[in-house]
């Protein structure tokens, strides 16, 4: 059957499980490639609003934003607020040179956006119903069965769904992923990655920072307003601490690990803490159950990558279903789903370890370590091609 056949006996060419930002995308990209698509999701998500911003935040990458503008939703979100940042700055607590990107160098208007998690779900889910996609809400998947030409999926209402593929994005304790039996490699960093608003004494001006510190890295995102973000990721029980302490010594702290970059920083929210760790996922396909987002891989948020590395998983198989559909051929064949699952591990294995491998060198004091990171820092902001390619793989072009 060609791609464009809709599917026999009431049958769903595809049946998405979980509408968190990947979940959605997935489905909206589907169903505008012509696929018949229901979306599983265990809980409603609650309308985003502007006086309530999302404490969970993301540097959304410039592909990213490429997909979600094809999607056309893009405009709904930045319409909203979204703040391009312009500039990064990363370096080490203990010393050396800090490297830095610069949209102009780039030749670039920006190097991506500080995008809520709320208002990107939002923005997502308002367009499911009207573009074709039906919506199971709210609805658990509670069982699985596949042979060689579909999937049945149970719902914990006793409904069932039958498709000739499925899409396990329903996050980090994916229930889809465990049911298809797909084993997960799991460690826990020690961490808390700790979240909060705060205003600065000098104005962001559009620029990112990151500094690494021997308890973690602390990253200051830029949001509308003159307020930025922290993302700091701590040792539990320093992070346990932090989150405890009063507001004016918790923004003395905040300062000082910040080297003061934004002058004195002042606490402007709530603080939050969630625990980091790795789940990578040992296959990303079992059968015709395919996983994407943090289903696949939970990482460290250290490089902002969390999402975008999820929508990277959404936008090759997009591509995958284009082009079965421009050839005239199935685009659930076993051997595309195959070369998607085998790409899409890979590049997520080889990130997800060099994340952990950068807060492992980066969260400790010994010399050497020091010494050679310091190194390596200074060697990278001193070559132009080298910060520039570093610049377009985070990128995502
Ligand atoms: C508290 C927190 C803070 C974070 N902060 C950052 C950050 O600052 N920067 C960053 O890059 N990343 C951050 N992350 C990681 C980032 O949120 C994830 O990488 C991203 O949300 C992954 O998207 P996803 O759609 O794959 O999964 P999720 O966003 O987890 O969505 C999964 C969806 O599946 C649904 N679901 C779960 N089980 C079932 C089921 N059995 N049946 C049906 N539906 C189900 C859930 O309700 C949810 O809507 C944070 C994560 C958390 C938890």
């Amino acid at each position: 059957m060609s791609v464009s056949a809709r599917s026999s006996r009431g049958r769903l060419d595809a049946v998405v499980v979980g509408g968190g930002v990947v979940g959605i995308a997935c489905a909206l990209g589907m169903a505008d490639a012509g696929l018949d698509v229901a979306l599983v999701e265990a809980a409603q998500p609650p309308a985003w609003s502007s006086e309530h911003p999302d404490l969970r935040v993301y540097a959304f990458a410039p592909d990213n934003a490429a997909l979600l503008d094809a999607l056309k939703v893009w405009s709904d979100v930045t319409r909203q607020r979204v703040q391009p940042y312009r500039r990064m700055r990363v370096w080490d607590a203990a010393g050396g040179a800090a490297l830095e990107f610069d949209a102009d160098e780039l030749a670039r208007s920006q190097l991506g956006w500080i995008v809520e998690h709320g208002l990107l779900v939002d923005c997502l889910w308002r367009q499911l119903e009207r573009r074709g996609v039906v919506v199971r809400c709210p609805a658990r998947v509670t069982g699985l069965e596949q042979d060689a030409s579909g999937v049945r999926i149970t719902l914990d209402d006793g409904a069932t769904l039958d498709a000739r593929i499925a899409i396990a994005a329903d996050g980090g304790q994916s229930a889809l992923r465990e049911l298809a039996g797909i084993a997960t490699d799991d460690r826990d960093y020690d961490q808390l990655g700790l979240v909060a608003y705060l205003r600065s004494e000098q104005p962001h001006a559009g620029a990112a920072f990151q500094r690494f510190l021997p308890g973690g890295p602390l990253a200051l995102l830029p949001c509308t307003n003159g307020r930025s973000s922290i993302v700091w990721s701590l040792p539990v029980d320093e992070a346990r601490r932090l989150l405890e302490i009063d507001a004016s010594a918790f923004n003395h702290e905040l300062t000082r690990a910040s080297d003061a970059c934004l002058g004195a920083l002042v606490l402007d929210s709530a603080r939050a803490a969630f625990p980091l760790r790795r789940k990578l996922a040992q296959a990303q396909r079992a059968g015709r159950v395919l996983l994407m987002g943090d289903a696949a891989h939970v990482v460290h948020p250290l490089a902002g990558q969390g999402v975008n590395l999820g929508l990277r998983d959404v936008s090759a198989w997009l591509r995958s279903v284009r082009d079965a559909k421009a050839k005239g051929r199935d685009f659930d064949a076993s051997s595309r789903l195959q070369r998607w699952a085998r790409e899409r591990r890979s590049d997520n294995t080889v990130s997800t370890l060099a994340f952990e491998a950068i807060n492992r060198a980066y969260s400790n004091d010994q010399p050497i370590t020091t010494l050679l990171r310091g190194h390596a820092l200074e060697l990278a902001g001193r070559m132009p091609m080298l910060r520039h390619a570093l610049w377009r793989h985070a990128a995502g072009l």
